[in-house]
């Protein structure tokens, strides 16, 4: 094979971010305009990303790969190790979609770190959380499939150098279950940045700037895309077609048409976000499920859309009104923590947590820099700063720090996240308030990833995976999940439509 040329881009969380707050308006620009933005270059977690050159886009491979987040990429190093020849094709300038900003890490149950670490875990337990979660109405066979291969991924990670050992509590979890990188960081640039190691180890073609706008069928079949790369329109073939294009939340029209409610809310969700690989199946007649299913997170600041990691509560931290007086159980599932804080008169509310914590959870830093924590050397300097009552705030955390010490919130019930109280200064506060962040509703699959359509069928050829995808959360998304689901039916679909792929030959 000849050798492929690459163009370089330097990716960091700071452009991740810009990019959120870009939200649909922004044009696309080239890498290279990209990679010498001078916010790219002020980063401190900036990555380096390589990609093939367009003009090495072949007319045929055995499997086309449509987007290149967490679910496409395992999707293509799985499609490999079954010996198939994959390719990724991505529209925007960088890879890592929405993958790439996840902060707070992955679940799985009865992996070999619970077990080195002494954390009791089930599949079963794994499976009740969620569906208690999701209230009852997650696709139970798609959730069985997802917490019983859920330590195989995290396995399957370690042995591609991606080590997913450190482990904390997230919403709705009863045990410490959510896997993070060893020093405690986000997720998602880590988890990229190995995936893409790992896709030119294998050789895997990885195509950025590639917009897909079609998904081709012959006779019932599945036979490519068409793709507009470099300016020119292309068609691809391919013996079968994984889509991984992700949600939808940064598509205004489609969040609005599903739910009137949510207009003009800020989102979380990355600029590539906007339902395509939804649009082109229902085309071709699939099937989809739950799309009002839009889960808003409880922790978002609301000037930028920056997401606040859910692990900054599962850290221990605590959630105050404008008097500085808790009102709810931190650690209940979104949804609810959500309808809290908008039931609030102000509809904001703020994290309070201490110096302990935030060496803990190291996206704090990250956080710091972007000028969103307020710092006191004493709680009583920090209530001054967000105007709030110092002799409330302190009672607050006083009483908090009397709850973790007995182990029993009598106020609020709250059962985790309860190892550290906040006593160590000095302490911070970040205001936020809900925001869009994960549209559960998708298309519909089964357990082999194929494409249903409304009568059960499957179409031919075609599979999907990951957040353009429905079912798996039901009303209601666990922190940890979507990292899981892209990993094990990304997989899944590399898998799957291999074997396909084999009979079609
Ligand atoms: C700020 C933030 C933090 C999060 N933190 C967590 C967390 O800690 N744990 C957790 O479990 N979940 C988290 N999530 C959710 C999780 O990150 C996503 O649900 C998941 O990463 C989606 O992965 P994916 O591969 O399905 O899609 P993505 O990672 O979004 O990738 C899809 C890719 O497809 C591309 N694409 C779209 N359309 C086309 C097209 N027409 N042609 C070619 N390419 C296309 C997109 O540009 C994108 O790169 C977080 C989400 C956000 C926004």
């Amino acid at each position: 094979m000849k050798k492929s040329r690459f163009t370089k881009v330097f990716v960091g969380l700071t452009l991740t971010l810009l990019l959120s707050a870009c939200g649909n308006g922004s044009t696309t620009k080239s890498s290279s305009e990209k990679s010498t933005g001078s916010s790219v270059e002020a980063t401190s977690a900036a990555s380096e990303q390589e990609y093939t050159d367009p003009s090495e886009l072949k007319d045929e491979y055995d499997i086309v790969i449509v987007g290149a987040g967490g679910a496409g990429m395992a999707a293509a190093l799985s499609a490999k190790d079954q010996g198939m020849n994959p390719v990724i094709l991505e529209k925007m300038p960088i890879a890592g979609g929405n993958t790439l900003k996840s902060s707070g890490g992955m679940n799985a149950s009865e992996t070999k770190f619970q077990k080195e670490q002494g954390i009791e875990d089930s599949n079963q337990q794994f499976f009740d959380d969620t569906l208690k979660g999701g209230k009852g109405t997650n696709d139970q066979e798609l959730l069985h499939y997802l917490v019983d291969n859920s330590a195989s991924a995290i396995d399957w990670l370690d042995s591609m150098g991606i080590t997913l050992d450190n482990i904390s509590y997230s919403g709705g979890a009863s045990v410490k279950r959510i896997h993070r990188p060893h020093d405690g960081s986000a997720v998602g640039t880590y988890l990229v940045d190995g995936l893409i190691r790992n896709v030119h180890e294998q050789k895997i073609p990885i195509f950025v700037n590639a917009d897909v706008t079609k998904i081709n069928e012959k006779d019932g079949q599945v036979t490519g895309v068409d793709v507009k790369i470099d300016g020119k329109e292309k068609t691809i073939s391919g013996k079968a077609v994984v889509v991984t294009t992700g949600g939808f939340g940064s598509n205004k029209e489609m969040i609005e048409s599903y739910r009137p409610d949510l207009k003009g809310y800020v989102s979380t969700t990355s600029e590539g976000s906007t339902g395509d690989g939804i649009k082109m199946i229902e085309k071709l007649g699939g099937a989809v499920v739950d799309m009002d299913q839009i889960q808003v997170h409880p922790t978002v600041v609301q000037d930028t859309g920056m997401l606040i990691s859910e692990t900054v509560r599962g850290e221990g931290a605590i959630l105050v009104n404008q008097q500085g007086e808790r009102f709810y159980n931190e650690l209940e599932t979104r949804d609810n923590v959500s309808a809290a804080i908008t039931a609030l008169p102000e509809k904001y509310a703020y994290l309070i947590f201490d110096d302990a914590l935030a060496n803990r959870a190291k996206q704090v830093d990250f956080y710091k820099e972007q000028g969103v924590v307020v710092e006191g050397k004493t709680i009583e300097e920090l209530a001054g700063k967000i105007d709030m009552k110092p002799e409330t705030l302190k009672a607050t955390l006083e009483k908090w720090n009397k709850a973790v010490k007995d182990q029993s919130d009598s106020e609020f019930k709250r059962e985790t996240a309860m190892d550290y109280d906040l006593t160590e200064g000095p302490y911070y506060a970040i205001q936020i308030a809900p925001g869009i962040h994960h549209t559960m509703g998708g298309v519909k699959i089964n357990t082999d990833t194929q494409v249903l359509k409304e009568d059960g069928s499957a179409i031919k050829g075609l599979y999907a995976a990951g957040e353009v995808t429905g079912g798996i959360h039901g009303q209601n998304r666990i922190g940890g999940n979507a990292v899981a689901d892209i990993m094990v039916f990304g997989r899944q679909a590399g898998a799957q439509s291999s074997d396909f792929a084999k009979e079609s030959k």
